[in-house]
């Protein structure tokens, strides 16, 4: 595994855990992951979301592997009365260099608008963090077709305040909704298209160069089955992985998959 992948494009992986491990589980899948790195590579960058209160034990046990500790959320504003939120400062105070905004569980299941999303991106990226903004549609607004305009909405809205040098701390994940803990995985065709609506709503936001240079990475049901063929589309540049990231042996297949799928174009 020798290939080395595009220094503009390094794929992605990243594992969301969401609501999900306790002290000694997520003590032992870090310790995992971490042990393992090495045989994957630098050739793919790793980041672990664990829930909040795992964040400093999962930090220690990663140690020097070189896999990245990221939150799942933020607060939109930087401190304050603002009870049960966590601040921008605080991660990185506790070691984490990554955060996710606008993942369609907070959007959904916690009615966070666009409007929220764009200022807690915002408040990240202005904070030094690294950020996956996650956009996708519904069923529904894929059988009517509408499957493109949603992203392109989403990232609108997101970006909206976002200058072009805050977008290489960024990594942009296509997570459509229907995907999203089902077991029904996007085909690498209908995941092509939508990272080449991403990319044009980039290119037009910004310019195509620098479209061209900020990953684009795939969310919904991977697993080691089905992540080479998702990462083999020239325009997919690795994945967020929900279920089979908290099972250390398929989510460090997916993360070799992506160093195979992306350096073998
Ligand atoms: C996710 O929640 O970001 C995700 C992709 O979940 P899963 O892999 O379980 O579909």
């Amino acid at each position: 595994m020798t290939r080395v992948p595009s220094r503009t494009r390094r794929p992605f992986v990243g594992g969301n855990w969401k609501m999900n491990s306790d002290r000694a589980s997520a003590h032992d899948l870090a310790s995992s992951l971490a042990r393992a790195a090495s045989s994957v590579g630098d050739g793919v960058e790793i980041v672990v979301f664990p829930p909040y209160p795992y964040l400093d034990l999962v930090r220690a046990a990663l140690g020097e592997s070189g896999i990245a500790l990221g939150a799942q959320d933020l607060s939109s504003e930087p401190n304050g009365a603002l009870t049960g939120e966590v601040s921008a400062e605080m991660l990185l105070d506790i070691g984490a260099t990554w955060v996710l905004v606008g993942h369609s569980e907070r959007r959904q299941k916690l009615g966070e608008s666009d409007g929220l999303v764009a200022d807690k991106l915002v408040m990240a990226l202005e904070s030094g963090l690294h950020v996956v903004l996650c956009v996708g549609e519904t069923l529904e607004e894929r059988n009517a077709g509408r499957e493109s305009a949603i992203v392109e909405r989403q990232i609108g809205a997101a970006l909206a305040n976002i200058p072009p040098t805050h977008l290489e701390r960024m990594v942009i994940a296509y997570e459509p909704i229907w995907a999203i803990g089902t077991g029904v995985v996007a085909t690498p065709k209908d995941a092509a298209g939508a990272h080449a609506a991403i990319r044009e709503a980039l290119a037009s936001r910004y310019d195509s160069a620098l479209a061209r240079e900020t990953r684009i990475v795939y969310g919904g049901s991977l697993a080691p089955g089905n992540a080479k063929a998702l990462f083999a589309e020239s325009g997919v540049d690795g994945g967020l992985v929900g279920g089979a990231s908290l099972k250390a042996s398929d989510f460090l297949a997916i993360c070799s998959a992506a160093m195979i799928g992306v350096g073998a174009r």
